[in-house]
């Protein structure tokens, strides 16, 4: 279907328009008010070193923010490294994983840390529980696990699912919560590691991970990177806690990532902290569900509303109208990003539905959609 020529001559009027166009799921928008507080910092806090005073204090800022908006318990930490979410995967089969883990995957992200365990040749074969794309499967309590791969927000599929451990679990709990970190609910007892990148919910830009670990999650770290494996520094928890507790990173981060990331928290803090993130992204979510349930070409994909993402919305079109044409007529009016995750292979939209996107914006994406199919 991608092969016919996008009508871009298809004029959405500029009252129906959102302010912002920004609606992907990652790199995501960032406020334009997080990037003019970085001009203001462009001559004394960019170029300098991430080693002394100026920047430790952002990194600093950041830890503690994060600390405050999830309410972290004692002893719980904010550990940091370059790579992203995707070099997290790897530097938990190194740094957390002792012999065996079980894996929960249900789309293109969930799937991945679980191929990297199956991969590494020091551990036992992974465990790995599927569902059907469009829904997710539940952890199973094995006294041989040691760590359990949970995924908050499936950003391939727009699904997401609510973190607890597994009954009487005794393994950690590790859970990719990259696209739903600051924007849906988490009890921090119900997880040992919970990472996640700057890009999504966090409007910034990619390349940090960062994980909220508690002190069993720590103590893991430790004892796995002090064993006998080897451990290639890069990927040793070890070493990325000892430089987080310090402020620094093991080696050079992107400052203005770090910067746009600490004003995100602040702006979450400063706006009522996760009531308000998780209550404005169930706002937009509603917007926008409601609306394909009333709508008589869209419909929400995942059928179980308590399995639906309050953050990542896939709306299923009907057959007769193309989902890549519309994304296209919406790209051509400044509508960015609303493409269907590609190796999911659906005639759909998905649409991030992230804190710094405005309610308001998506129901003017709404009207929009609208528009371009009554024009088709
Ligand atoms: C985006 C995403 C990733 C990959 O993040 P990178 O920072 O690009 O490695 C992993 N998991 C989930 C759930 C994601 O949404």
């Amino acid at each position: 279907m991608s092969d016919k020529k996008v009508n871009t001559s298809i004029l959405i009027p500029s009252d129906l328009l959102p302010k912002d166009g920004r609606f992907g799921s990652g790199p995501s928008k960032v406020r334009p008010e997080a990037v003019e507080a970085l001009m203001l910092r462009a001559s004394d806090y960019l170029g300098t070193s991430h080693r002394q005073k100026t920047v430790k204090s952002v990194v600093g800022s950041l830890r503690k923010g994060l600390s405050e908006l999830f309410e972290l318990p004692d002893g719980y930490e904010v550990i940091l490294g370059n790579g992203g979410a995707t070099f997290f995967w790897d530097t938990a089969v190194f740094s957390l994983i002792q012999n065996k883990s079980q894996h929960l995957s249900f789309g293109e992200f969930s799937s991945k840390f679980a191929a990297s365990a199956k991969a590494a040749p020091f551990l036992e074969d992974p465990i790995v529980i599927k569902s059907d794309p469009g829904t997710h499967p539940v952890a199973m309590p094995d006294s041989s696990v040691d760590v359990y791969g949970l995924t908050h927000n499936e950003t391939s599929t727009g699904v997401s699912m609510a973190i607890t451990r597994p009954e009487g679990a005794t393994g950690l709990v590790v859970v990719d919560a990259t696209s739903a970190a600051g924007a849906l609910y988490v009890d921090p007892q119900e997880f040992d590691c919970y990472y996640f990148a700057p890009q999504k919910a966090f409007s910034s830009d990619g390349g940090l991970w960062l994980a909220l670990m508690s002190p069993q999650g720590i103590e893991r770290a430790k004892k796995v990177t002090s064993s006998e494996r080897y451990v290639p520094p890069a990927l040793d928890l070890g070493i990325a806690i000892d430089n987080s507790l310090l402020d620094q990173t093991y080696n050079t981060p992107a400052l203005a990532t770090i910067f746009l990331m600490d004003n995100q928290v602040q702006w979450m803090l400063e706006n009522g902290g996760m009531n308000f993130t998780t209550a404005r992204c169930a706002r937009s979510a509603s917007i926008l569900y409601n609306w394909a349930e009333a709508s008589d070409f869209a419909t929400p994909f995942v059928e179980d509303v308590a399995m639906r993402s309050n953050v990542v919305a896939t709306i299923d079109f009907s057959d007769e109208i193309d989902a890549m044409a519309v994304a296209g007529i919406l790209r051509a009016n400044g509508i960015v990003d609303t493409e269907p995750y590609r190796k999911l292979g659906r005639n759909q939209l998905r649409i991030a539905l992230f804190p710094s996107i405005d309610p308001a914006d998506v129901e003017a994406l709404t009207a929009s959609i609208d528009f371009v199919v009554s024009k088709l």
